[in-house]
């Protein structure tokens, strides 16, 4: 569904992606995991195209991420993306925040749209808090409405990059259970996460990253059993 081909990234004479080769199937879920600095936000910012590449390719369905206009927002919508900070617009209801993109991306009819958008707000369990502004909900339930709003899109694959890292402990699950469901349901996923429950339990196979290369792709079995490199070794001895 998702393949990338030798992707390069430079910031200035920082070399953050290297020849980053990989292969996102349908219905598959790969965790990315690696230290600070690693390349993994920059990674997922380049699938949807919030940062551009210099070199290598990226392609979604076979075709090469457009650069503009319709057809890059189109492509945002069929990218969906979850960040650490919530990043609801915060001066629209958590209806308006689920309902708007279907209607101006989407092209859907306003009741149509925030008919799903009450199925997707009940589906992560904050159907209660649909007339509110962001601001009067928790960490955990704006990451939860972040996450409908994305779904309300029909993406073809969801991108999470430390959905959990600003949650206070006891929110952290409540997300993971909503991306969980997610797995089970066949949404195909690329999660950058420091859960390594989660990563044990969801992730089809777990891609380790250090200086913006690949260094271990695997499963979850074979890396936290037997990690082969020096750097995943290190890694995990100090999260673990
Ligand atoms: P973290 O675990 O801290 O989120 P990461 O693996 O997501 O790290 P990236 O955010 O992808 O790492 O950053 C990779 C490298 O690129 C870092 O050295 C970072 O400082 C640098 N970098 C990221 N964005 C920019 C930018 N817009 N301009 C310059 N340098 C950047
Ligand atoms: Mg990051």
């Amino acid at each position: 569904l998702v393949v990338l081909r030798r992707v390069d990234k430079h910031f200035g004479s920082l070399h953050v992606l290297q020849a980053v080769d990989l292969t996102i199937r349908r219905g598959e879920v790969v965790v990315v995991i690696g230290p600070s600095g690693s390349g993994k936000s920059t990674l997922c910012r380049a699938i949807n195209r919030l940062e551009t590449i210099d070199g290598g390719e990226i392609r979604i369905d076979g075709r090469p991420l457009p650069a503009e206009g319709k057809e890059l927002a189109g492509l945002r919508a069929d990218v969906g993306m979850v960040f650490q900070s919530f990043n609801l617009f915060a001066h629209k209801t958590v209806l308006e925040n689920v309902t708007l993109g279907q209607v101006k991306v989407r092209k859907k009819d306003r009741r149509t749209a925030e008919e799903r958008a009450r199925a997707l707000l009940d589906r992560v369990g904050v159907a209660a808090q649909a007339d509110k502004y962001p601001a009067q909900l928790s960490g955990g339930q704006q990451q939860r409405v972040a996450i409908a709003r994305a779904l309300a899109m029909d993406p073809k694959v969801m991108l999470f990059d430390e959905p959990t890292s600003a949650l206070d402990p006891e929110m952290i699950n409540e997300v993971l259970e909503v991306m969980q469901q997610l797995a089970r349901e066949g949404m195909t996923m690329v999660v950058v996460t420091h859960e390594m429950g989660f990563a044990r339990s969801a992730a089809d196979r777990v891609v380790f990253m250090a200086d913006g290369r690949i260094v271990e792709e695997t499963t979850p079995e074979e890396f936290f059993g037997n990690p082969r490199s020096a750097r995943a070794r290190d890694f995990l001895s100090k999260i673990l």
